[in-house]
């Protein structure tokens, strides 16, 4: 994965330095094993404790005495393990922001953990590590990655890709929805000659033929419906929405945007909500008139009685039950899903409900348990254009040992799956789980898997079906330089 950041970054004339507390160097290992890195690469394996990290901070001794203090960030609720690993997440990213700021390079990676076996903490018995990426403007991205095992080379080989898919979010950048130029016709035709534009059929995305990807062509191919997405990095970009009549490699949205890399999938996410909901927009809910896209193709307005009607999302709750030990999830299975595949259970908000009260019906209606009062708390949201939804994630507990009912018109089955079940499925990432061959391959390499779950994908700033591993939905959001 190095290979893709370090030719980004050296086509872009980025650097990079990279920081390590203390676990010999992975990821300056893996940057350097790549060819043409010396021309990204400008940090330095530094320990906590060297002179030489005091020299790469160019003698700040009180930047130098800060980093090297180890900060125990605790309070009564924590256990051991959350203060230490809450202690890696500051020491790291705090490292990012200093080295980046003092070395001077575009962008900074440092990297706190335990690749094991040498170094066990209590109560984190395999590899875990902490990174974090800054670039000129602060923090970036962070990440806590744990490892089901303690073999030394797989530990180092998984950390580095961590780290290099943040890295690459921090090169790709963000989408910037530039809401207020929305109405702006000049801005907008003047984009409109120098934008990059994404291809829909609907729920559908045009892939590149090269590697499969998200399609970005130079002009708007003719006879579609054209929508303005936003801006990267001042660079416009647009969404066309075509009919059956243009030709090309058109690939399942819902299936492929989550293996994308964050930008990509962001766009292609943002393409197909507003394709959906144009294609069933066209006649005013009010009067039953006719509309008019307007806004750039991100409003409606009714020819008839002059309703004014904006793209919808449907809020649905998504949730991992534990058990109250912590020891179990509970996961359904869908009758439409391919066999062995396994999710949190979801379900639509109705008219007039709370998140909360959706959670606790949806589980009892689902699987029959009944969730602990005051358990149920938010961890993150997704976009969910199939049609139109939004995916509002939740965690609860409930006591494992009642009696499950599951509703057949619902699920097929739902079971209590414990740790390790979960963690074994989550080692396979990156592939379209929800594709039945897919999923066939997957059980014959791993023939041992109890059960398979959606991967969380490389797309940090999605939260694609709820990623499960070690019960932890991980939510992973950009942060906004500055
Ligand atoms: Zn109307």
């Amino acid at each position: 994965m190095f290979n893709k950041v370090v030719s980004r970054l050296a086509s872009l004339s980025k650097t990079l330095t990279v920081v390590e507390s203390s676990c010999g160097g992975l990821i300056s290992a893996s940057l350097m094993s790549v060819p043409g890195s010396s021309r990204v690469y400008r940090g330095g394996t530094v320990a906590y404790d060297t002179k030489r990290a005091k020299k790469l901070l160019l003698d700040d001794d009180e930047l130098h005495a800060r980093l090297i203090k180890p900060v125990v960030i605790s309070d009564d609720n924590d256990d051991e393990v959350s203060a230490y690993v809450n202690s890696k997440k500051h020491w790291s990213g705090e490292a990012a922001k200093a080295y980046c700021a003092k070395v001077g390079t575009d962008y900074a990676v440092a990297e706190a953990g335990a690749t094991g076996p040498t170094f066990r903490p209590e109560g984190l018995e395999t590899g875990f590590s902490v990174i974090s990426v800054a670039d000129r403007n602060g923090l970036v991205a962070q990440r806590v990655v744990r490892s089901t095992h303690n073999d030394r080379e797989r530990n180092m080989r998984l950390f580095a890709d961590a780290a290099a898919t943040l890295l690459s979010i921090a090169i790709d950048g963000r989408l910037d929805r530039a809401t207020k130029s929305r109405d702006d016709r000049a801005q907008l035709e003047a984009w409109e000659r120098e934008g990059s534009f994404v291809v829909v059929k609907g729920n559908k995305m045009l892939a590149s033929e090269d590697d499969g990807g998200l399609a970005r062509l130079a002009a708007a191919p003719p006879n579609g419906t054209k929508t303005f997405l936003g801006l990267v990095d001042d660079k416009p970009y647009f969404s066309v929405d075509v009919d059956d009549a243009f030709s090309g490699k058109f690939v399942d949205t819902r299936t492929r945007a989550p293996l994308l890399p964050a930008l990509d999938a962001t766009l292609a996410i943002q393409a197909t909500a507003l394709a959906t909901w144009q294609r069933r927009s066209a006649w005013c809910a009010s009067c039953g008139g006719p509309t008019d896209l307007v806004s750039a193709g991100t409003r409606r307005e009714c020819r008839n009685c002059g309703a004014v009607v904006f793209p919808r999302q449907d809020p649905s709750i998504i949730v991992v039950v534990e058990s109250r030990c912590g020891c179990y999830a509970l996961l359904g299975r869908s009758p439409r899903h391919p066999p062995l595949v396994h999710t949190a259970l979801a379900g639509f908000v109705e008219a007039g409900e709370t998140f909360e009260d959706a959670v606790s019906r949806e589980v009892e209606e689902e699987t029959g348990v009944v969730v602990d009062a005051g358990s149920v708390a938010y961890l993150g949201s997704q976009p969910w254009p199939f049609p139109q939804s939004v995916m509002v994630a939740f965690s609860a507990t409930a006591d494992h040992t009642q009696p499950l009912q599951v509703d057949p018109a619902e699920l097929e089955a739902a079971r209590w799956f414990d740790r390790d079940a979960v963690r074994e499925a989550a080692r396979v990432t990156d592939a379209a789980v929800m594709d039945p061959k897919v999923a066939d391959s997957i059980r014959h390499q791993h023939p041992d898997l109890r059960c398979i779950i959606p991967p969380q994908g490389p797309s940090e700033n999605l939260l694609f079906y709820v990623q499960i591993e070690n019960y932890e939905l991980t939510v992973t959001t950009r942060q906004r330089p500055g």
